[in-house]
């Protein structure tokens, strides 16, 4: 097992998450990435397999991570995942509740593992300091770095291969992770338990899907504002929900929409959704400790509905809960408690879409014997009404040329995108749909 197997069968056959947990665990570190971030050597490759075993692009056993995680059967058409609690949460610190993309959680609780020595750093994604509008994993081990990595970034990026870093240190580490990038470090800590024993909490985001790099650079250069004058870029700033927004160098301050951040994404990851994410089925990190998503307040009513700025948490292991019992006991956040019947109505929608349309397009190539991920399951017939929402999604994808990205996000940046956007809204309410605002 050698990295060209990794290359033909992985990266060539379409099926790479460009996740960075084969450049993470390369002994020899000879694996680096190109400029759309997929793995390349750049190196002597020593075929000691460990890339090609730990990699979750081509083959993931949900069965056999349920029984050894949670000791159940994988269900695949349990939404939520095996979850133990369902929390709303924020940290006490208001600094990092409001700085965060949704309530803050998860830099609040690695800021707190961190105080405690629980953890000698965590793995984040910050902004890259040379180019302040591309994004890049870092081992952060100060409070104020975990603080600056704070916010999602909804590009690809292989963030795992700073776990290469963690080969060389001593002591435990806080993983945060989009699903993807779970199932590899699940692979890994069988594969090589010397680094995966130095992960002590993973960390996972809910995720719908994931922008290739050239999307959001494409964004701001319809609005005509160039990169080389962007000092800092947001995908959740300015506020909650947030939303795209530049700091120009020239100390001005740029917000690209005015229309929701779900409806921009919605059509952000039509037009530049990476490939693997159109046959994942995982939305809300099935495999981590602790999953993270955005609560909804005002889709809730009495108590919930004052709940702003919080993050929604499914607990599904038993560090997970621990850290959660201790922060809380310490005062560290505030925590409720919320039955699993009541978990959010839109993220489960967001579920049952994504798993619901991508399990249509994988029965779709598997049928015409194209390269698919192997999840050991045997996917039931999709619905109807998932095959016409796989077939209405993929009409977007007539646009996913250059002249038609650049048409569809003219007008979704201008006021023309509001006009068209509040006639959506309405339609939605009229017709039954799931209202963004
Ligand atoms: C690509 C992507 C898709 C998502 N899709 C959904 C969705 O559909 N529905 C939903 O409810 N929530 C989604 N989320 C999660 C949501 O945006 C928040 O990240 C989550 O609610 C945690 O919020 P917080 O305020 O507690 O986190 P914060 O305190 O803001 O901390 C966020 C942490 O995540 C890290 N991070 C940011 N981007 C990445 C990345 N790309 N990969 C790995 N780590 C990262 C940051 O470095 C930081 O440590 C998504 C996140 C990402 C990155
Ligand atoms: S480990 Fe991740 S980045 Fe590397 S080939 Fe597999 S999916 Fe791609
Ligand atoms: S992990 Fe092993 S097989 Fe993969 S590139 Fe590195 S040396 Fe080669
Ligand atoms: S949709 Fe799936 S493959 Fe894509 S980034 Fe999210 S978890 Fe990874």
């Amino acid at each position: 097992m050698n990295f060209s197997e990794l290359q033909q069968n992985i990266v060539e056959k379409g099926l790479c998450a460009r996740c960075g947990i084969c450049a993470g665990v390369c002994p020899v570190q000879v694996i680096s990435f190109d400029q759309d971030n997929f793995p390349q050597l750049s190196g002597k490759c020593t075929s000691c397999g460990l890339c090609t075993k730990s990699c979750p692009g081509g083959d993931v056993n949900f069965p056999e991570l349920s029984r050894t995680l949670f000791n159940t059967d994988y269900d695949q058409h349990d939404l939520q995942g095996y979850t133990e609690n369902l929390y709303i949460a924020h940290p006490e610190d208001n600094d990092v509740r409001f700085s965060g993309a949704s309530g803050g959680m998860v830099t609040g609780l690695l800021l707190y593992l961190l105080e405690k020595k629980e953890i000698d750093g965590a793995l984040v994604v910050d902004y890259d300091s040379d180019q302040p509008y591309l994004t890049k994993g870092i081992l952060a081990t100060t409070p104020d770095d975990i603080k600056q990595a704070a916010q999602s970034k909804y590009c690809v990026t292989p963030s795992m291969e700073v776990l290469r870093e963690l080969r060389k240190k001593k002591g435990k580490y806080a993983v945060v992770a989009l699903p993807c990038q779970i199932h590899g470090l699940r692979k890994l800590q069988q594969t090589d338990p010397g680094l995966g024993k130095k992960i002590g909490y993973i960390f996972g985001l809910y995720c719908n899907c994931t922008l290739k790099t050239n999307g959001h650079l494409e964004a701001i250069k319809a609005c005509n504002i160039k990169l080389k004058d962007v000092a800092r870029f947001g995908f959740r700033g300015a506020g909650w929900p947030g939303g795209f927004v530049v700091d120009k160098k020239d100390g001005s301050h740029i917000p690209l929409h005015t229309i929701n951040i779900k409806n921009v994404m919605n059509v952000m990851f039509r037009l530049f959704g990476a490939e693997r994410c159109y046959l994942c089925v995982d939305a809300l990190a099935e495999y981590a400790d602790l999953s993270f998503g955005d609560f909804w307040a005002f889709d809730y009513s009495g108590e919930l509905a004052k709940l702003e700025r919080c993050t929604l948490i499914s607990q599904r292991t038993e560090a997970g809960e621990k850290v959660m019992r201790q922060a809380a006991a310490d005062g560290a956040i505030t925590l409720h408690t919320l039955p699993k019947e009541f978990m959010s109505q839109r993220i489960l929608k967001m579920a049952q879409g994504k798993k619901g349309r991508n399990r249509v397009r994988f029965l779709r190539m598997q049928s015409k014997r194209k390269p698919v991920p192997e999840y050991h399951v045997s996917m039931d017939e999709p619905t109807s009404r998932a095959k016409r929402s796989e077939f209405l999604y993929r009409c977007w994808f007539l646009f996913r040329g250059k002249m038609g990205r650049t048409f569809i996000l003219k007008i979704l940046f201008s006021p023309l995108g509001d006009v068209l956007d509040m006639v959506n809204e309405k339609r939605k309410k009229l017709f039954g749909g799931y209202s963004s605002n």
